[in-house]
């Protein structure tokens, strides 16, 4: 539902009603100093071949996370519809104004796309897309796949996520095609900030919504690209779209069940990490010191874990400003 009967300002180029393969653009008319008539224009690939479920996959949500946009750029090109059932709707850079900057949210507006739903045909540019997804796209769709990273400031080891809902039949078909997409851990998420998130958005409207945290620090491995690319094309098969041999991996479950899991950091420095990413770490052992960089002499300020688990999600950058998520703490379970 939206209290805006305005149409989209957005115009795709492609027509998601016909069988094939087209490559276009979502374009929105965007007006500035170097173009007065110019455009944003948001690369989209539609893969449909006759009658079965539609697949909506995005990737720079965030424009600085890349295992997304790679598996989905690679997937735009070689996907045929011929090894498809039913429509595949691809995405690559979600927030590409954010993407082409290589930033997290968008340089023109500022906005965070994950913060930006149900988005507004009136608003910023963040705001149109995300009413193009809202009011377009995602009513198109049955399973949803929004890949994340780490971005330029976390670094995750790489899982695949679904949210706990209310409505369970929802949930389970969820993990369902958090299980096929199989990278090494797989996490049930509690979601405690959920206003305005793409999840929730879809979630809300009744799709079945999967999402990522694949690496990060701003670039993506080799590793962590081919957990994506496999993933993609693993989502795909357990959703009855793509006639192929699934590669079944297997995954660890996580579960992170409450605020004792994040650590902040209340002081900014240099920070010293004593455990890295993978590493079991005991209630009370120290997971990182932040040495004052002002002077030296200064003894560190030292930040120990509130629960034992598996250390999931680091800051990336060296040096930490008060405030900041320093680790994510989260504890094995069974599938
Ligand atoms: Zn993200």
């Amino acid at each position: 539902m939206t209290a805006h009967p305005k149409p989209s300002p957005i115009s795709a180029t492609v027509d998601f009603d016909a069988p094939g393969v087209q490559h276009g653009f979502l374009r929105l008319p965007y007006s500035r100093d170097d173009a007065a008539w110019g455009s944003v224009m948001i690369p989209v690939t539609v893969v449909a071949n006759g009658t079965g479920p539609t697949a909506l996959l995005t990737g720079a949500n965030h424009g600085d996370e890349y295992e997304g946009p790679i598996a989905l750029f690679e997937l735009a090109r070689s996907l045929r519809p011929e090894e498809v059932t039913g429509r595949v709707i691809i995405v690559p850079a979600m927030n590409q104004p954010a993407f082409a900057a290589g930033t997290r949210t968008s340089p023109i507006d500022r906005g965070n796309m994950n913060r930006s739903f149900p988005g507004r045909p009136d608003g910023t540019v963040t705001e149109k897309i995300a009413d193009y997804f809202q009011r377009v796209l995602l009513p198109l769709a049955d399973v949803v796949l929004d890949f994340h990273s780490g971005g330029r400031t976390l670094d995750f080891l790489p899982f695949c996520a679904a949210h706990v809902l209310p409505d369970k039949a929802q949930e389970a078909r969820a993990f369902d095609l958090v299980r096929a997409f199989g990278a090494p851990w797989s996490v049930k998420m509690l979601e405690i900030d959920a206003v305005g998130m793409y999840d929730t958005a879809a979630e809300e409207m009744g799709k079945v919504f999967v999402t990522t945290e694949l690496g990060g620090g701003g670039t993506a491995s080799a590793r962590t690209t081919g957990i994506a690319i496999r993933g993609c094309r693993n989502f795909l098969i357990e959703a009855g779209i793509l006639k192929s041999e699934p590669h079944p991996q297997p995954t660890q479950w996580l579960d992170m069940p409450d605020g004792d899991c994040f650590t902040f950091a209340e002081d900014g420095g240099l920070i010293r990490f004593c455990a890295d990413l993978g590493e079991q770490v005991e209630n009370g052992q120290t997971v990182a010191m932040i040495y004052p960089i002002g002077r030296t002499g200064a003894e560190p300020i030292t930040l120990s874990a509130r629960r034992a688990g598996l250390l999931t999600a680091r800051h990336f950058p060296g040096l930490v400003k008060p405030g900041d998520c320093v680790a994510v703490i989260a504890d094995e379970v069974e599938g």
